[in-house]
């Protein structure tokens, strides 16, 4: 037994308590690890951890495993995705990026199959427990101090410690994190929730992610005891975040005073500036009503910030019997007042890039996708690489590749960037 090559189990693992990935986000073909993290690599399966040692990403190294470029994640909140290359159809045209998040649910199937069914998944995850046992019967003797401790800490995370978590962390901001806005692709979904507002304007008949709540803004006390307590909770793992989610589905209407008061206290007691990611991303979502009543000077605070600033506006539909069918209590003509408020913002403000979001599904009226296109091309003179609109699957997506055909439709027409979002959570 060398003294970086213990025998763990399989031939030739490997223990390097801390390696150091990619610093800044980019949209790359081929699987980039970021930030700081530690990894155990044996013959089969590259196991990596994050500075708490908790289990952040599995791959499999041999012929057994699907696509060499494909891997397992754990989330904070204890989900499991498999970032999937997208099969046949390739992830980049339909999603923006390489790579495809898919959790073990619903829609996701949408690019290739469930991935969770398959024997090479259930294998690994098989890998890791048995790596956990592993771990726990390893003599340290063999291994340099920060290999050791390395160890000592991921015995600390049982998979029973990282569920209970996955629950404090729904503890401290007072509830699951249902959806996230699409937009938080562009730092692969690693960021830190804070609820600046419960619940949503409309609680609309079609959706799946709502509370039920009518809306209301958090305390200013609540907020600063929320960051006090995430700060605690990622520990050792913040300086790997540099990113923030503003909760819950329309914290854009919490109003201009609470969303500077939220991100400034964010950047200062996450430490943002501190975070070895570069840049600094604030993601949150609005609505129709949010976005018209958000005044110039809210914008000016946000553009002000430290931080890129992304909302997303859950428009659904421009087509008055869509809306309707959906039960979302909005007229065509504020949809159509809203998009053309977010092309202004966008226009205006280098900082911030408000996206729209519609639905897309089977059985839907013939008038819905001809309404998107009246917004999203006939609004615009020419292509605007600023403010993409997203589709996102209703449970009812019928034939795949007819959906799939209708969005390729949609978006050679559309001149912004047109993306299918498959439901993130946290
Ligand atoms: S679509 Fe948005 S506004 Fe409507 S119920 Fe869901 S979260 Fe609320």
């Amino acid at each position: 037994m060398t003294k970086n090559r213990p025998h763990i189990n399989d031939l030739a693992p490997e223990i390097i308590a801390e390696k150091q990935g990619a610093t800044e986000y980019t949209k790359i073909s081929y699987p980039l690890r970021y930030g700081c993290y530690g990894q155990i690599r044996t013959r089969d399966y590259i196991f990596q951890f994050n500075r708490n040692a908790e289990i952040k990403t599995v791959q499999g190294r041999n012929g057994d495993w699907l696509t060499s470029s494909e891997w397992l994640k754990r989330t904070a909140g204890n989900d499991w995705q498999y970032f999937s290359a997208g099969g046949y159809s390739g992830a980049y045209n339909y999603t923006g990026e390489y790579y495809i998040p898919c959790l073990p649910y619903q829609t996701n199937t949408l690019f290739g199959g469930d991935a969770f069914q398959r024997p090479e998944v259930r294998d690994a995850f098989a890998a890791l427990h048995r790596l956990y046992r592993q771990i726990e019967a390893l003599d340290l003797t063999g291994l340099d101090r920060a290999q050791a401790d390395f160890i000592r800490r991921i015995r600390q995370m049982t998979p029973e410690t990282l569920e209970a978590r996955g629950l404090r962390l729904h503890e401290i901001i007072g509830g699951t994190v249902s959806v996230l806005p699409p937009d938080a692709r562009h730092v692969e979904y690693d960021i830190i929730p804070v609820t600046v507002a419960d619940g949503c304007l409309y609680n609309c008949g079609f959706c799946r992610v709502k509370t039920g709540r009518g809306f209301s803004v958090r305390s200013r006390q609540s907020v600063t005891d929320q960051l006090l307590a995430l700060k605690n909770f990622y520990d050792r793992d913040l300086i790997n975040y540099n990113a923030v989610f503003l909760g819950q589905h329309d914290a854009l209407n919490a109003g201009r005073e609470m969303l500077s008061f939220a991100a400034e206290k964010a950047w200062e007691i996450l430490e943002i500036k501190k975070s070895i990611m570069k840049g600094g991303g604030m993601f949150l979502f609005g609505s129709a009503d949010s976005v018209l009543r958000a005044d110039e000077a809210l914008f000016d605070a946000l553009n002000s910030l430290p931080f890129n600033t992304y909302i997303n506006l859950g428009l659904e539909s421009g087509d008055g019997s869509t809306l309707s069918m959906l039960r979302k209590p909005l007229s065509p003509a504020k949809v159509e007042e809203a998009f053309a408020r977010m092309l202004e913002v966008n226009r205006r403000y280098p900082n911030i890039e408000i996206t729209a979001n519609f639905v897309i599904g089977a059985g839907l009226p013939e008038t819905h996708l001809s309404s998107i296109i009246e917004l999203t091309r006939n609004r615009l003179d020419r292509f605007c690489p600023k403010g993409a609109a997203y589709l996102s699957p209703l449970e009812n997506i019928g034939d795949k590749n007819r959906l799939l055909t209708k969005f390729n439709e949609l978006k050679t027409l559309c001149r912004l960037p047109a993306y299918i979002y498959l439901i993130q959570r946290l």
